[in-house]
């Protein structure tokens, strides 16, 4: 098979560029840069590497960013006052709530408390709903990822079986739910820890969502030959031979199933570099509705 790479970070490059110059073009003209606002809420490493990249990539495309760093022992009151705060501060176009957040802290409740315009993550149940009606509304960023990079890269989508394997809300379910609307019309089927025959179904896949959490849990053997994998997990494992003393791995086993892909994400490289891109986006977008009203 002459597999190819969903390279996502020469994507992201280009989608932060076209963000850049539009940025640029905007405050030339004397308007000011959209405004981007994380809150984190402890000290968990992966959190604060996420909050450390969304940061970063804020600045390069000239966004405005600042981040509202909680302690672990945060309540949820408090937590809940930052947010109102956010909520009604005129200089702030979005902002998002790093989860996982401390057990004391009920995570639906904060999310509930965000207002639906500044919910640039998309997790609010407003937002939700607008995403299942197929309305406007701000679509969570790895599927909204996900969806760019099989659109930029002209994969065809329209009557493939699409099988994504996980369902939780930030991932699974919401590109289940994308995949299967007018525009991609993909026929999907939606796999969880309780689906039978897995094995069965993930050989059925044109296309394979794969975001499970489970370091290389798709082998070879569940893959059909000339099948799209989109690779969404995450997970560092130690590896004494980087410097960093670690590397990234997915939920697919590349060393195996690559050579039977038409079309693959890389690990890391893939949909991770999106996801902050299509945060990007979702603040330029929060950023223009503000500026009509
Ligand atoms: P999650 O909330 O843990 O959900 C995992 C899903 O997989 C659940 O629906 C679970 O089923 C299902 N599952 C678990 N074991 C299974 C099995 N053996 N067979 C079938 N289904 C199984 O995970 P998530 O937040 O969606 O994240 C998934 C992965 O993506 C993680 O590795 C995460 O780090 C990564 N991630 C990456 C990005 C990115 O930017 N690239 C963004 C978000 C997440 P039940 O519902 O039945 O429990």
């Amino acid at each position: 098979m002459n597999t190819q790479f969903l390279d996502g970070k020469a994507m992201a490059l280009q989608i932060k560029d076209e963000i850049a110059n539009e940025v640029r073009s905007l405050t030339a003209q004397g308007h000011r840069a959209p405004h981007l606002a994380a809150v984190i809420v402890g000290n968990d490493g992966a959190s604060m590497t996420y909050v450390a990249s969304k940061e970063k990539s804020s600045h390069e495309v000239g966004f405005t960013s600042s981040v509202y760093r909680m302690p672990e022992t945060t309540s949820e009151a408090q937590l809940l006052e930052t947010i109102e705060f956010l909520n009604s501060d005129p200089d702030i176009d979005g902002f998002i709530v790093q989860l996982p957040l401390p057990k004391q802290i009920n995570e639906q409740r904060i999310i509930d408390a965000i207002s639906a315009d500044k919910d640039v993550d998309g997790f609010t149940p407003v937002n939700v709903g607008r995403m299942v009606l197929g309305e406007d509304c701000f679509v969570p960023a790895t599927p909204m990822g996900i969806c760019t990079l099989l659109k930029r890269f002209g994969i065809e989508t329209a009557g493939k079986h699409c099988v994504v394997l996980g369902r939780s809300n930030i991932v699974g379910t919401p590109v289940a739910n994308l995949l299967s609307r007018k525009g991609f019309d993909c026929t999907v089927t939606m796999c969880h820890s309780k689906t039978k025959n897995l094995k069965e179904l993930c050989l059925q896949a044109d296309i394979l969502v794969v975001a499970i959490g489970k370091p290389e849990f798709v082998t070879a053997d569940m893959v059909k030959d000339g099948a799209v994998v989109v690779d969404v997990g995450i997970h560092r494992i130690p590896d004494e031979t980087k410097k960093s003393g670690y590397r990234i791995i997915g939920d697919v086993k590349h060393s195996e199933v690559d050579a039977k892909c038409s079309w693959v994400t890389p690990v890391p490289g893939g949909v991770g570099p999106l996801t902050i891109v299509s945060l990007l986006q979702n603040t330029l977008k929060a950023y223009h509705k503000r500026e009509k009203k």
